[in-house]
């Protein structure tokens, strides 16, 4: 399901049709088009905000997101969160996928670069936090205080798999932000897909600014930043950047529309959501029945399985799965002709509205028979791109 674009599933023929018709009509003008317009009044009341603005990847956007942070608070920093993952430009490329070794203090995690060819000056303007602390947190926004410009998270991080955010953890990165006077960024290029209205729907929690990706425009090129007005409409050019070709194209405005108002409709959302509780729930027990160690989250309409662990609240319990029992897994499912997930035990189920509850019985049926499987002693295998 294109690591979480295809809420849709492939080729939707409303989408279809719609995209072929814009084809027809234009690709590329170089205006601000009325569909546009139409396209952000549709997001912000789906996703309860006051602003937004295009782009096409969830690249563009996060960094778009970080420099009007900086911008509107006059401050350098970006606090961000160990395993998560916010695309590939040298900002945040920090502390993605850091081995054990090089992690250093869980509680105060060493700024580890998730590629080579980054400036260490872009590595020293991050802080690395441990997802669900937030006695770290404030720690680490006390030792950097007046400096942090905003803190950056994937409220689900779903680039270690998929884990939960702990009773009142988001709230609480709510009240620190509000006390050091700096924006809470909600990185919803996933979970913007996962749930009718995103993150907020979710929980309740609303952040200053929203990125948005993947899902919204049924796989076709669409990212978005939104929020609060008053800090959107600091983005006028000259003043603070948002410049983009393909910005506002009309192609990916033209899929945005008929994914957001007509295929995934709240009704819609509501069923793959109850198939992925059925999905998720079904996984625990097939589990437990073969007594094979494993930690299964799932909320909406995603979730994954961490293999031998008993818990995973951040990246330091992620490091401990058995990744060659998810290989095994993954293998096992794919001989029976299903692709259980993203591949990768740090990826997650994704179900579309083409799915359907006999897809969820034909899943669970096939899972059954390679639990058997997994509970057999498995390769260790490490984990692939860790630095
Ligand atoms: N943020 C999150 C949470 C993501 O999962 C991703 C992509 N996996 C990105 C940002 C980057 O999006 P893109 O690949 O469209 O640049």
């Amino acid at each position: 399901m294109g690591f979480g674009a295809l809420v849709v599933g492939h080729a939707h023929p409303k989408l279809v049709e719609a995209v072929k018709h814009q084809v027809e009509n234009g690709t590329l003008f170089g205006f601000e088009s009325e569909d546009a317009t139409k396209l952000a009044e549709v997001m912000c009341q789906r996703f309860n905000v006051d602003m937004v603005k295009f782009s096409s990847t969830g690249l563009e956007a996060t960094s778009h997101a970080i420099r009007l942070a900086r911008a509107y608070t006059g401050r350098r920093k970006i606090l961000k969160f160990e395993g998560c993952y916010h695309g590939s430009h040298d900002s945040l490329l920090v502390s993605v996928k850091p081995t054990k070794a090089r992690a250093g203090n869980p509680k105060h995690p060493t700024r580890v670069p998730a590629s080579q060819g980054i400036p260490e000056s872009f590595i020293n303007e991050t802080v690395i936090a441990p997802f669900n602390d937030l006695e770290a947190v404030n720690e680490l926004m006390h030792e950097n205080v007046d400096q942090v410009a905003g803190i950056i998270l994937e409220p689900i991080p779903m680039n270690m798999g998929f884990i939960m955010p702990q009773k009142g953890f988001l709230e609480g990165l709510r009240k620190i932000c509000d006390e050091y006077g700096c924006l809470l960024i909600f990185d919803e290029v996933k979970t913007c897909g996962k749930f009718y209205g995103g993150a907020e729907d979710a929980f309740h929690v609303k952040p200053d600014l929203k990125v948005m990706g993947k899902a919204v425009a049924g796989g076709l090129p669409l990212s978005v930043l939104a929020g609060k007005r008053p800090i959107m409409e600091q983005i006028v050019p000259g003043q603070i950047a948002h410049a983009g070709t393909f910005n506002a194209n009309p192609l990916s405005v033209t899929a945005g529309i008929v994914t957001l108002t007509e295929i995934l409709t709240k009704e819609k959302m509501g069923f793959v959501s109850e198939l992925g509780n059925t999905l998720g729930k079904g996984c625990v027990e097939i589990l437990e029945g073969v007594k094979v160690r494993a930690t299964t989250q799932f909320l909406g309409l995603s979730g994954t399985i961490h293999f031998g662990v008993d818990r995973v609240a951040n990246w330091r319990d992620f490091l401990e799965v058995d990744f060659g029992k998810w290989y095994t897994m993954y293998a096992a499912m794919l001989n029976r002709g299903i692709i259980p997930m993203g591949t990768g035990p740090d990826e997650q189920w994704t179900i579309s509205v083409q799915h359907s509850k006999e897809d969820v019985e034909k899943y669970l049926e096939a899972f059954k028979e390679v639990a058997k499987e997994i509970s057999q002693p498995s390769q260790a295998v490490p984990l692939v791109e860790a630095l």
